[in-house]
């Protein structure tokens, strides 16, 4: 099922929570009550998403509530995104600032904040060069069209071909939906994007086969492998890290014929994953990755990054109105100002194996768990099939008890909660999670 929650951002006006003062500048009531807001999305709003009967009213920290005072406690945040939990003050401050100071101007001018941004993401990668757009799949269109130039200027490829893995996912466009290898996005939508094809994910032998035979036809001199583009863990595709042997033959590879490794790093990165970038667990180097979702830790920004020695675009290559503005730069660096001063990859680490370990006893006391995957704050649990009820089951029972979570496929419960959750917070999640298999056991 899609999930979708209006997630808060940060300069939202929104209704007090019960109990809670805020300066009366910041805070107004929603615009309308549960009933109106459904009625207002069936009238007006394109059915594109299937969601929860759950109208969002405000959030702080982990936790949202609905325009019912209901609490919930988050561990969906926003899918992947809200990083630094629900109004925080960092992130509204910056954003409020930046507001009042200039939040807007066209990438025809020096944006300060940008620059600054530039090098703080370049100094926590191997990346030299930054390109800011807006989210994820332009993130990922940035790094299909550098790759594609790359292949043009630099290997001579008149038919250049990217790799993906089957079970990806790499955003919602035309040749992001191409790249990702699952047929249901692609679904009449077609024609697709040209020069794609797909390998089961970590499968080694298939990924050479598949490059050796983009080169192989003597007929086609300009057909060459541009790019593998790969999710460090599949995220949508069921919380699936990749093997190390993986990414270090798809590094061999790529070597071998001067195309791009890219790690598509749109879920897994700023931190989620226990360290800065998803491909660091693999101590692979890739060329080009990208980011969106928790950079701007819920307001809208992406990014491309790619090392200097692929860096082949120049003046009116590539562009975006917003991307880079001052007031998404500006949450940015507040983000990363996080990272650099609150211990966050630390953190991670200690809730992530807090969550794991409490995943892996529920699986054994429970018999409703498969399989615990994943790494840090990105975590999935498999449901067995024994169990009798899959994953938008369990989302909608820890729904009712009041935690949010996001399905990663038919069977895999996905937990991605704010990486500034507390331990607290976690004990707190697995109880839910113990109570919800319990009721859904029970005859
Ligand atoms: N790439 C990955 C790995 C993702 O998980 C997603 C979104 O879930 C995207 C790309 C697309 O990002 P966006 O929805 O911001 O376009």
């Amino acid at each position: 099922m899609a999930v979708s929650l209006m997630m808060l951002c940060a300069v939202s006006a929104l209704r007090l929570p019960v109990g809670r003062s805020a300066p009366a500048s910041m805070v107004t009531a929603p615009p309308s009550s549960k009933a109106e807001t459904i009625a207002a999305f069936d009238e007006a709003v394109m059915g594109t998403y299937g969601r929860f009967q759950l109208v969002v009213s405000h959030g702080e920290g982990c936790h949202l509530w609905d325009t019912d005072g209901k609490r919930y406690l988050d561990f969906a945040a926003g899918i992947s995104t809200c990083c630094l939990g629900h109004a925080d003050p960092r992130l509204v401050s910056a954003v409020e600032a930046q507001m009042r100071r200039v939040h807007h101007v066209s990438n025809l001018y020096y944006i300060p904040e940008q620059g600054e941004l530039a090098r703080r993401l370049v100094a926590s990668s191997c990346a030299d060069r930054a390109f800011f757009c807006n989210s994820g799949a332009e993130a990922n269109e940035a790094a299909i069209k550098l790759a594609r130039k790359h292949a043009a200027t630099r290997l001579g490829a008149s038919e250049p071909v990217i790799i993906t893995a089957l079970n990806s996912f790499h955003g919602r466009t035309l040749a992001t939906i191409t790249a990702t290898g699952q047929p249901k996005y692609q679904q009449d939508f077609g024609p697709l994007v040209p020069g794609f094809e797909y390998v089961p994910y970590n499968d080694v032998d298939a990924l050479a086969e598949a490059v050796r035979k983009i080169g192989a036809n003597p007929f086609k001199p300009g057909r060459k492998l541009a790019a593998i583009l790969l999710e460090p863990l599949q995220g949508e595709g069921g919380i699936t890290p990749a093997t190390k042997a993986f990414f270090e033959a798809a590094r061999k590879l790529c070597d071998e014929t001067g195309a791009l490794l890219m790690a598509d790093e749109v879920q897994t990165g700023m931190g989620r994953s226990g360290r800065m970038w998803g491909y660091m667990h693999h101590g692979v180097d890739v060329d080009v990755l990208t980011t969106a979702k928790a950079l701007g830790g819920g307001v809208p920004i992406g990014a491309m990054l790619c090392k200097e020695s692929c860096n082949v675009f120049g003046p009116g290559d590539h562009a975006s109105t917003y991307g880079g503005n001052p007031l998404a730069c500006a949450a940015g660096n507040a983000v990363m100002d996080a990272f650099d001063n609150d211990d966050l990859l630390q953190r991670v680490q200690e809730r992530g194996a807090q969550l794991r370990a409490g995943l892996e006893a529920l699986a054994a006391s429970s018999g409703c768990i498969k399989e615990v995957r994943g790494w840090g704050l990105i975590m999935g649990a498999e449901l067995t099939e024994e169990c009798g009820f899959v994953a938008a089951d369990v989302v909608g029972r820890l729904m009712e008890a009041g935690m949010l979570t996001v399905p990663a496929g038919q069977r895999v419960v996905r937990f991605v909660p704010p990486l500034v959750v507390s331990e607290a917070e976690v004990d707190e999640a697995l109880a839910l999670l113990g109570d919800a298999f319990g009721a859904l056991q029970a005859p």
